[in-house]
């Protein structure tokens, strides 16, 4: 059977969608090349957020085209995903090469169609039509992440699409309607994945504050979102949940509450904010306001002041100011963010940012996202000081990707933790001291682990 290489761009959406889609073609029979060089199909699954990551995945395709179908013209060449979506036939009337153009709804469709092509009933497919039920089709887990070993996290995706409509933002149109899965579904998901040894879940959607609002009624107070939080805290075996991306309207108190409640809700939140100023957070529709949202992280560190936060934030949107931006900078510093993903403004197609007077030159999107993410930094590197001399508990994840013969885990709130340790740590649950701080990890004592 050919052999598949798939290399994914953009969010942990992306990395979930290629590994379902890697696990379906496993399960036909094809096998997964270790790298584009030697695969007899090379897909590449697309963002479209920003318009450099979609000049990247182009440019990647002009080179395979290039140096890979010249020599192996049978090579099946395609893009997946939000830029599939967006620009469709597009895609191949630029680039000849490309066989095929799979959108985002029809991800499970992959093997069906690299089968078609294998067997000449078909050479091009571009299929970017909308699928009903297509969001429960993102369910099989290949569990072997980049390391030898199995994995002991897992991502599970329950919803697709968006209908928040920034107006920035370019995945409503390339991701669609919001579409929740059922309950039952995901929770036999996260069942079995712990059967396999998964130890920690996080649920994945564009914006998962919104799961099942349309189908699933509040009960006793309790969104839907909430009633999904306590299905999955049933699992037996499993150890922690995490979950990205909320969006801040959605913390009510119910979601809140639900980390004291729910021992194993981790005290870790992906809370994007995107500015400090109201002027900005209302031109980019985004439906809180700064006060709201700085509300939101105080009701969260009562409940528990560990509470790891991170954010996303966008500079230099259209006509903002010195004075919107330096009230970005003063909420970074008010909140005090673990870290933050910084993005310099990108006007997408279609979107109504994209024709707002006042789009900035580039050299002050970059000079603003250099100041913020100094200040990202230096807030960063005092929270991860403050761990040194420390106990905390961390999941061993598997060897540290930096320096594969020491072990990393995670801890609870969401910071990497590096130690002298072994294969056999993985999977486990343990203290270790920290020891030292570097850039955004943490160095574990090994002499202190406690083996249990
Ligand atoms: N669910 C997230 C939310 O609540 O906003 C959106 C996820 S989006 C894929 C990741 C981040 O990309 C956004 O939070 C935003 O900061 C950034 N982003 C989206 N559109 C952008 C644009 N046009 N230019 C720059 N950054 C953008």
């Amino acid at each position: 059977m050919p052999s598949v290489y798939i290399k994914t761009y953009g969010c942990q959406m992306n990395e979930r969608d290629s590994e379902a889609v890697a696990a379906q073609l496993v399960a036909k029979g094809y096998t997964l090349a270790s790298s584009e060089a030697v695969a007899d199909v090379v897909l590449l699954n697309t963002c479209s957020v920003r318009d450099a990551a979609e000049q990247k995945a182009i440019g990647k395709m002009q080179n395979l085209a290039a140096e890979i179908r010249r020599n192996r013209p049978e090579v099946v060449l395609g893009f997946m995903g939000c830029m599939a979506q967006s620009r469709g036939q597009q895609l191949i009337d630029q680039l000849p090469d490309v066989d095929l153009v799979i959108g985002t709804q029809k991800f499970h469709r992959t093997a069906d169609y690299l089968d078609d092509i294998f067997a000449g009933t078909r050479t091009k497919v571009v299929d970017v039509d909308e699928e009903q039920g297509s969001e429960a089709a993102i369910r099989e887990h290949i569990l072997n992440g980049n390391t030898a070993g199995k994995s002991v996290t897992a991502f599970v995706s329950i919803m697709q699409g968006c209908n928040q409509y920034c107006t920035f933002c370019i995945v409503p149109y390339t991701r669609g309607e919001e579409r929740s899965r059922a309950i039952p579904d995901i929770v036999a998901e996260c069942r079995e994945l712990v059967g396999r040894g998964v130890k920690e879940i996080t649920l994945l959607g564009q914006i998962v504050t919104s799961f099942g609002k349309r189908d699933i009624p509040v009960k006793d107070g309790r969104s839907g979102f909430v009633q999904l939080l306590e299905a999955v805290h049933e699992i037996d075996g499993l150890e922690r949940i995490r979950f990205t991306s909320p969006h801040p309207k959605g913390y009510g108190d119910d979601l809140v509450e639900a980390y004291a409640r729910l021992p194993k809700l981790v005290e870790s939140a992906h809370i994007p904010v995107q500015s400090g100023s109201d002027r900005l957070l209302k031109a980019m529709h985004r439906g809180y306001t700064r006060e709201r949202y700085l509300g939101i992280i105080e009701k969260l560190r009562r409940v528990n002041p560990g509470m790891g936060i991170t954010t996303d934030i966008i500079v230099g949107f259209p006509g903002e100011t010195e004075m919107d931006f330096e009230e970005t900078l003063s909420l970074a510093r008010e909140v005090e963010f673990d870290n933050a993903y910084i993005f310099k403004y990108s006007p997408r197609r279609d979107t109504p940012a994209a024709d707002l007077p006042g789009q900035l030159p580039q050299e002050v999107k970059e000079e603003r996202n250099a100041r913020l993410l100094e200040l990202v930094n230096e807030i960063g590197a005092h929270h991860y000081e403050k761990y040194v001399g420390r106990q905390t508990q961390i999941l061993v994840e598997g060897p540290s990707k930096r320096n594969s013969i020491r072990m990393m885990g995670r801890t609870r709130s969401n910071k990497i933790v590096v130690f002298d340790g072994s294969e056999r740590h993985r999977g486990q649950l343990m203290d270790v001291k920290i020891s030292r701080a570097g850039s955004f990890t943490l160095y574990g004592d090994p002499a202190i682990i406690n083996l249990e």
